[in-house]
C-alpha cells in the first residue's frame, strides 16, 4: 500500500519535507471492516489546520500518520454484510492506495455514476458547505447584492450559482483574469473582480453601487478589508473560511483593526456567523442532497474539477491550493 504520511508539522506554508511517501503492507481485515481501493482523493484547505497541533475543532493528524482525506473508491474485500466487492463508496480513506474502513463510516454510491468524484465536490462536502452557509446564514433575497470570495473554487462557485437561483445580483472575487472569466462565463456571476489588481478595493466599490447585503467569507485578509466598509445595514456574513491566514505564523502588522470591525458590526447591525459544516450533516444533509441533485440534473449548478494525476503529486498540489494555484475543485486521481 503506497501512502503519504505527515512527516513534520509545517511552520508557515507547508513544504514537501512535511510529507513522506512510503510503502507498507495492507493490514488484514477485522469483522465489520471493508478494504477500499481509493480512486479519487479530495484535497481541501481544512487539511492545513489538521497538520498543525494548535487547538481547533478537530483533532490534529499525528506525526507519521496517513494524511486524512475524503475519498471515492471501490470495495475490494469486505467483512461486513452491507458491502460487497465492486461497490462504489464514499469514505474518509486518506492519501493512500488502499484504506481499511469500518463499514459504519462508509456510504454506498449509486453504481455506474458518470462523475463519481462529484461526491467529493458538488454533491458532497464543499457543495453542502456552500448550500448551508448561503441559505441558512446568508439568506439572500431577490435583488440583493451578494459578494463571494474565492469564487472559482468549489465552495465559492456553488455559493454564487445558488445566489443567482435565488434572484440575487452576484459579484465574485478571484485571483487573476482567467479565474474571473470562468466565474462570469461558466458560473454565471454578474461580475468578478481580480483580488490581485492594484485598485481592487476601488473596483469593488464601483461594482456594488447599492452596497453589499451578503458577503460569503472564504478568505479574510485584504479581501475582507475591502468588503468591510461596503456592508449594508443588516448585512449577513457567513464566515466559512479564512484561507489568507492559514499559513500565517503571527498576527498581521499594522494598527489594531478590531475596533473598526466591532464598530461596523454595531452601527450596521451586521450578523457575522462562523460555521463548521460537519455539525450539520445529521439534520440538513438530506435536504441539501435533494436540492443539489435536482439543480445538477437540470444543469442549473455546475462544478469545474482540477484533476491531478498520481498519488505522489498530492503534496505539491496541496501546497499549491493554499496559494491559489488550483483552478476548480482539486482532486487527485490515484486509480481508474
Ligand atoms: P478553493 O478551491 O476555493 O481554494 C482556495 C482558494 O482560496 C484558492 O484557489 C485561492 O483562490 C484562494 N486564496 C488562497 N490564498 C488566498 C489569499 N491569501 N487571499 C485570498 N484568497 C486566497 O477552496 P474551497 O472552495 O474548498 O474552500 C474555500 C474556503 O472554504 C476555504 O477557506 C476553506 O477552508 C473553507 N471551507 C470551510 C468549511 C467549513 O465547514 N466552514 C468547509 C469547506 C471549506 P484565488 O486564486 O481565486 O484567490
Amino acid at each position: 500500500n503506497r501512502r503519504i504520511v505527515l512527516a513534520s508539522r509545517p511552520k508557515g506554508a507547508p513544504t514537501p519535507e512535511n510529507f513522506r511517501f512510503e510503502t507498507v503492507a495492507t493490514p488484514a481485515l477485522g469483522e465489520g471492516e471493508v478494504l477500499v481501493r481509493n480512486q479519487f482523493l479530495s484535497l481541501d484547505p481544512y487539511m492545513r489546520g489538521r497538520m498543525s497541533d494548535a487547538k481547533s475543532y478537530a483533532q490534529p493528524i499525528a506525526i507519521d500518520a496517513v494524511m486524512g482525506a475524503g475519498t471515492v473508491g471501490r470495495v475490494v474485500a469486505s467483512k461486513d454484510k452491507n458491502f460487497a466487492e465492486g461497490d462504489a463508496v464514499l469514505a474518509f480513506g486518506g492519501w493512500q492506495d488502499y484504506a481499511v474502513v469500518e463499514a459504519k463510516d462508509l456510504a454506498k454510491l449509486p453504481a455506474g455514476l458518470d462523475h463519481p468524484s462529484y461526491a467529493l465536490s458538488i454533491l458532497g462536502m464543499p457543495g453542502f458547505t456552500a448550500w448551508h452557509g448561503l441559505l441558512k446564514i446568508g439568506e439572500p433575497k431577490p435583488n440583493e447584492t451578494v459578494v463571494v470570495a474565492a469564487a472559482s473554487g468549489p465552495v465559492g462557485s456553488i455559493v454564487g450559482q445558488i445566489a443567482k437561483l435565488k434572484g440575487a445580483r452576484v459579484i465574485g472575487i478571484a485571483g487573476g483574469p482567467d479565474k474571473c472569466r470562468t466565474v462570469v462565463e461558466d458560473f454565471g456571476f454578474d461580475a468578478c473582480l481580480d483580488r490581485k489588481a492594484a485598485d481592487f478595493a476601488e473596483q469593488l466599490k464601483k461594482a456594488v453601487p447599492d452596497g453589499i447585503d451578503v458577503y460569503f467569507e472564504n478568505v479574510g485578509g485584504q479581501v475582507f478589508d475591502a468588503v468591510l466598509p461596503l456592508l449594508n445595514v443588516h448585512a449577513r456574513v457567513p464566515v466559512c473560511g479564512l484561507i489568507a491566514s492559514y499559513n500565517a505564523t503571527s498576527l498581521p502588522d499594522g494598527p489594531d483593526r478590531l475596533p473598526l470591525l466591532a464598530g461596523t458590526l454595531l452601527r450596521q447591525r451586521i450578523r457575522m456567523q462562523g460555521f463548521i459544516i460537519s455539525d450539520h450533516y445529521g439534520d440538513e444533509f438530506a435536504d441539501f442532497q435533494r436540492d443539489m441533485s435536482s439543480w445538477v440534473a437540470a444543469g442549473k449548478v455546475k462544478i469545474i474539477e482540477d484533476v491531478v494525476e498520481g498519488l505522489k503529486n498530492a503534496p505539491d498540489a496541496f501546497i499549491g491550493l493554499l496559494e491559489g494555484q488550483n483552478f476548480g475543485k482539486l482532486v487527485v486521481k490515484i486509480a481508474d
